[in-house]
């Protein structure tokens, strides 16, 4: 048996589209589908349908966006 597998071990990466090794990538974390090792150091933990679903839900965190806390006013006054 000479036969390199090497379609079998290829997968499509569900969040970059590519296809990478599947012995390499790691699973969305939302549905288990294969995402691919690259995306995977690039942060992505889920595949493209998952976070596309979380970002419409609200996601765990809107990033850049800081809840609009009223200006607390300064309780320590130097009163002189
Ligand atoms: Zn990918
Ligand atoms: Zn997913």
């Amino acid at each position: 048996m000479t036969k390199v597998l090497r379609e079998r071990d290829s997968m499509t990466c569900r969040a970059c589209g590519n296809e990478e090794r599947a012995s390499e990538g790691y699973p969305c974390a939302d549905c288990g589908t294969f995402i691919c090792l690259p995306c995977n150091l690039r942060g992505v933990l889920r595949c493209r349908s998952c976070a596309e679903r979380l970002e419409k839900s609200g996601g765990e965190k809107a990033a850049g966006v800081e809840s609009t806390v009223p200006t607390p006013t300064p309780v320590a006054r130097p009163e002189s």
